[in-house]
């Protein structure tokens, strides 16, 4: 276990942003922090990091205590803030050094893990470059950078992939990939299922500030019992078809529109052929679908919400 948060809360004023989190990330891991705008990802990660107090609760990382005057943790740990924070006024080469001398290196060490990050992140052509001349995507690359120059064993991204182009995102999930395949842990938070599914070995949803359930994706969608659904379009509607279909094991209901069926199902009872035989000796399909539960309908289904507002 590397990171243990237990029963924390923490209020600003009137607002209780983190309301008993429990949280724990395993060595190896790429952990997913999934929840909406305002859930307490980025509380949490601060506290876990040091950064800012709690009110209560208790925070071990790498099995010591961690409160805001503990420096032994933050060694051996590396934050991508969700803003971008390097600085404009210094090459991407100067960031570095900057944030590698902070955790001590120095000399040829240094200017290796620089070479090294750069190489990493693809900004090696860009290394005298100052950042106000890059595209978002390459700053968030920089920025990932700086919080790997020290080589941590532990990698925190806060939601680093919010607004920039597809080729930027895809990049950075390729690059937690090639991390976490180097024996690193990561805590990865975002309020994009897909990146979520795509990435991590399990997954802490988080709503109003608590953890209210976690698993691998197919745990989740196990959790929540949610119906798959099969929807199909008879050749000619039944109501001796209708009545079949209803009986099938697993069936839990079949709405039936014009020549338009659709058969929600429990999870895991492989009625699918069935389903399917039982409309062709009926006089014949002209089509379907399944559509399998995701982590949209795990959320929705666990807090009556959607993870995400919708965007223009
Ligand atoms: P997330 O990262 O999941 O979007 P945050 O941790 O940023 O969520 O915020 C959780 C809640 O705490 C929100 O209601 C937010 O408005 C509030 N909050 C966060 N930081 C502060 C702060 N410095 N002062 C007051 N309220 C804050
Ligand atoms: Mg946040």
């Amino acid at each position: 276990m590397i990171v243990s948060m237990k029963n924390i809360v923490k209020i600003y004023g009137d607002n209780t942003a983190l309301n008993n989190l429990n949280l724990e990330i395993r060595e190896g891991e790429v952990l997913g922090l999934l929840g909406p705008n305002g859930s307490g990802k980025t509380t949490a990660i601060h506290i876990l990091c040091g950064l800012i107090g709690k009110n209560s609760g208790e925070v071990t990382v790498f099995g010591m205590p961690q409160d805001t005057k503990n420096l032994k943790t933050r060694q051996q740990m590396g934050l991508v803030t969700q803003e971008v924070t390097v600085f404009k006024d210094l090459t991407a080469k100067e960031n570095l050094r900057y944030f590698g001398g902070l955790y001590g290196l120095k000399g040829a060490e240094l200017e290796a893990n620089i070479k090294e990050v750069l190489e990493f992140v693809e900004l090696t052509d860009r290394a005298n470059k100052k950042p106000g001349t890059f595209s978002g995507g390459m700053q968030r690359r920089l920025n990932i950078a700086c919080s790997l120059v020290h080589k941590p064993k532990f990698l925190i991204m806060d939601e680093p992939t919010v607004a920039i182009d597809p080729q930027s995102r895809n990049h950075i999930l390729e690059s937690v990939k090639k991390i976490a395949a180097r024996g690193t842990t990561v805590l990865y938070t975002s309020h994009y299922m897909e990146e979520v599914q795509e990435i991590c070995s399990r997954i802490v949803v988080m709503d109003a500030g608590r953890a209210i359930a976690s698993g691998t994706v197919d745990e989740l969608i196990a959790q929540i019992q949610h119906e798959e659904v099969v929807r199909l379009t008879a050749l000619a509607a039944t109501d001796v078809l209708t009545r079949e279909l209803e009986e099938i094991a697993g069936v839990q209901s079949v709405i039936v529109n014009g020549n338009e069926y659709v058969i929600a199902s429990t999870v895991g009872t492989g009625n699918l052929n069935r389903i399917l035989e039982t409309a062709q000796r009926h006089g014949g399909v002209a089509g379907f679908n399944a559509d399998k539960p995701n982590l949209e309908d795990v959320f929705l289904t666990l807090t009556g919400k959607k993870l995400r507002d919708e965007e223009a």
